[in-house]
């Protein structure tokens, strides 16, 4: 499937590595939010460090965009080790996954991103990687193959992962701590705005902050990647010229409206899920493989990455017969059940 381009996606558009680093938290102090897990780890971690051990192995899930990147680098930085950071896909090999490994020193960091699309061959060098710290390697091949065995420092694994449900259990098993991370209140995510503003070098007012947070589905991702487009109209727009540089509430607004972002945030794909289950099945209940070949999704995503949000804000009912559509989401797209606005068809139905 094309790669989505709408400004209120929550995954990491290509050109944007760079950019989560500039923002990124460094410690535990600069991370808003997800107090629980924040406080549970900080417990883990000094109990670590007091035993002079490596940290447990760490499976943080969710969708993207809340963190789990970023409490990677963090955990490496409060336990005072290096990171090395890799992703499923790239481990497509067992001699990667054993140069990686045998590259780390005592207690340090392995971050592997999307690790439920690991290969299930290396998942089983890894197995034992992370329980005994030893690695069974095949050299050579034909009738020279032997297995010799490699002692690994003590590591400690970081997985992060959107589809946990993808994940094999004995995999999920060797993961000492699981945290899963939820969506951002407006409020948190206003104080990451702020934040983010003073590292960018814009000042940005309450109101302004609030409309921009307002409209970030709940995602740190995707508020840092408004604020910087609405930094840019600040600084750029000829008609925002008074404001000064300065993303007010109408500087906010005015951007917002430009870059067609929703007035509560929702993307292409909520869209999209949202006036097929009006438009094709009546407001459902529709089950979830049916909805899922009609938007063009694979099924565990829209239930992992997009329904979480969806439920959690009112618009989806999951009912034992299948999803369905609120009165919100009526009054959302300004549609009548039975009858629909002509925009919205062509709008969503592409
Ligand atoms: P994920 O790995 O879950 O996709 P990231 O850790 O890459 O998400 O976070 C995306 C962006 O959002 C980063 O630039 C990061 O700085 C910011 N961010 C995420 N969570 C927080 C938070 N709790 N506080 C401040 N910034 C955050």
């Amino acid at each position: 499937m094309a790669k989505r381009l709408d400004p209120t996606t929550p995954e990491r558009l290509e050109n944007e590595v760079e950019f989560d680093q500039t923002l990124r938290p460094l410690q535990f102090e600069d991370f808003v939010g997800q107090q629980k897990i924040v406080d549970n780890l900080k417990v883990f971690i000094n109990a670590a460090k007091k035993r002079g051990e490596s940290l447990d192995h760490v499976l943080l899930t969710g969708p993207p965009g809340l963190g789990k990147t970023t409490l990677a680098y963090i955990i490496a930085n409060e336990m005072g080790v290096q990171i090395k950071s890799t992703s499923g896909p790239a481990l497509d090999k067992p001699y990667n996954l054993a140069g990686i490994l045998t590259n780390l020193s005592a207690s340090d960091v392995l971050f592997i991103d999307e690790i439920h699309r690991m290969n299930p061959l290396i998942e089983e060098y890894l197995y034992s990687a992370m329980e005994d710290f030893k690695i069974d390697i095949v050299i050579d091949s034909g009738p020279n193959a032997r297995s010799v065995q490699l002692n690994l420092p003590n590591f400690t694994l970081v997985g992060a992962t959107t589809r946990a449900g993808l994940l094999s259990s004995p995999l999920r098993s060797r993961f000492g701590v699981t945290s899963r991370l939820d969506y951002y209140p407006s409020e948190f995510l206003e104080k990451i705005i702020k934040r983010s503003s003073k590292i960018l070098n814009i000042e940005i007012k309450s109101d302004g902050a609030k409309e921009v947070a307002r409209r970030s589905r709940g995602t740190p991702r995707i508020a840092n990647r408004l604020l910087k487009r609405c930094r840019d109209f600040a600084q750029a727009d000829k008609k925002l010229e008074h404001s000064n540089n300065i993303i007010t509430k109408e500087v906010a607004e005015y951007s917002l409206k430009a870059l067609e972002v929703d007035e509560l945030g929702l993307d292409d794909m909520d869209k999209r899920i949202l006036t097929t289950i009006i438009e094709k099945y009546n407001g459902g209940p529709v089950g979830i493989s049916t909805l899922a070949v009609a938007v063009g999704e694979e099924p565990g995503t829209i239930e992992e990455v997009y329904e979480p949000y969806l439920i959690q804000e009112g618009f989806l009912k999951r009912t034992p017969r299948g999803r369905e559509a609120t009165e919100l989401v009526y009054k959302h797209f300004k549609l009548s059940p039975g009858k629909l606005a002509p925009t919205q068809s062509t709008l969503f139905n592409q």
